[in-house]
């Protein structure tokens, strides 16, 4: 999932008055999409002791005046993001589902076989990768963590521990190794060296390979107010224009587009050479002609973001005071990035929210950046006995309540909060 800090400190100029360029185009970030406050790191669950030294930094967003790419401010310092890695991508039942699904549609689609190579680009622990291994397709994982490689590693799945970028493209093409097809799932958006990451799978693709694109939909993030999907080392929020265009500057060529429930609503881009032979699927001009009404191919188009955020802000302070003053116990479920990035923008802390509970031993036993929330597994639910659960992870909603079918028979209520507070 994470694509680490590879020559950023090198493109993002900040310029002697504190504005930014754009790491695309370079044009001057003098326009703010949205301006979140000071917060920690989304994904720095901290332990005790951690408490008192924790660091906040400046949460913005910008758009380009020149491009229309929408893009975080690089605020915290280099060797500060990643240096204490959570995440593991198996931990989650759908997401694991949704990678089979995806193996089984490229394997049928592209004719992949003994015979093929594919390489996934942040490849995390092998979950999607070991689909293909389990169907003999030669596979080869490219993760910046060495932990992450090496958990891969020990389940069977050949990982190069490296990140990835032109450089790294050449050197394994070099080797004699062209993919015929390349992944890359929820990874451009925290590549920040943008044009040097996509230039890598212009090295690395055979003349007919395919590669493919996921990543979540600034259309839903404006139009469903998805401000918790924005945190510090989540650089770019895309448009289908905005990675059609970046894609065109390494000679690639975007031939068909899908839209995933993933994330909130995510798009899945099909790219290749700009001379390979695959046929474009008409896709990628419905979308065009989509993103262009919503006003994605102008600036004004990017205004007014804000005052959403303020309204779903306001509303469920509302709901919470409401809950509290009814003596209702509040506790919330996911301690991932995108909600602490809400607990902080709300100005939540403990014991507004008396617990969070999430499945990860490696959470477990520490607090939530800024909000200070106890993290306690699941099963503990049942000593509080809370009267509502938030669930923050919103897209996984479904998943979280049939696994806690319990609170239901205590009278609880589930809340989710974006982009209005619902109970499901
Ligand atoms: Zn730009």
């Amino acid at each position: 999932m994470a694509q680490r800090r590879g020559a950023v400190e090198d493109l993002v100029v900040t310029q002697p008055h504190g504005i930014p360029s754009c790491r695309f185009c370079s044009a001057r970030l003098d326009r703010v999409f949205v301006d979140l406050g000071v917060t920690p790191l989304a994904n720095r669950n901290l332990r005790p002791d951690e408490v008192a030294g924790e660091t906040k930094y400046p949460l913005i967003c910008r758009v380009c005046p020149s491009c229309l790419l929408v893009q975080a401010d690089d605020s915290v310092p280099p060797g500060e993001i990643f240096s204490d890695y959570q995440y593991f991508s198996s931990y989650s039942d759908s997401w694991v589902a949704h990678a089979r699904r995806y193996c089984d549609a490229m394997m049928e689609r592209f004719s992949l076989g003994p015979a093929s190579l594919v390489v996934e680009i942040a490849s995390n622990d092998g979950y999607l990768l070991q689909h293909f291994v389990a169907r003999d397709v030669p596979v080869l994982g490219v993760e910046p963590a060495a932990n992450v490689a090496a958990a891969a590693r020990a389940k069977g799945i050949p990982t190069e521990n490296a990140f990835f970028g032109v450089g790294t493209a050449r050197r394994l093409a070099a080797s004699g190794r062209k993919a015929d097809l390349m992944v890359a799932n929820n990874v451009l958006a925290h590549a920040p060296a943008t044009r040097d990451f996509v230039g890598g799978f212009a090295e690395l693709l055979a003349a007919e390979g395919v590669a493919t694109f996921e990543f979540p939909h600034l259309l839903n993030l404006i139009e469903e107010v998805q401000f918790d999907t924005i945190y510090h080392e989540h650089f770019f929020y895309l448009s289908f224009l905005c990675v059609e265009r970046m894609m065109a500057a390494a000679g690639l060529r975007v031939f068909d587009v899908e839209e995933l429930p993933t994330h909130g609503g995510s798009l899945r881009l099909f790219v290749c050479r700009a001379a390979a032979r695959h046929r474009d699927s008409g896709r990628p001009e419905a979308m065009r002609v989509r993103e262009r009404a919503h006003g994605l191919d102008s600036l004004a188009g990017h205004e007014g973001f804000a005052a959403k955020v303020a309204e779903t802000r306001r509303l469920f302070l509302d709901y919470l005071a409401d809950a509290r003053r009814a003596g209702r116990k509040v506790a919330a479920y996911g301690a991932a990035a995108k909600g602490n990035t809400f607990l902080n923008v709300c100005g939540i802390a403990y014991p507004q929210i008396e617990a969070v509970y999430d499945r990860s031993t490696e959470k477990q036993g520490r607090l939530t950046p800024g909000s200070h929330i106890p993290i306690l597994a699941p099963d503990r639910i049942e000593e509080l006995r809370p009267d509502d659960v938030v669930i923050l992870p919103w897209n996984l909603a479904d998943e979280i309540v049939r696994s806690l079918p319990r609170v239901r028979a205590w009278g609880g209520r589930f809340v989710v909060a974006v982009p209005r507070p619902r109970f499901l």
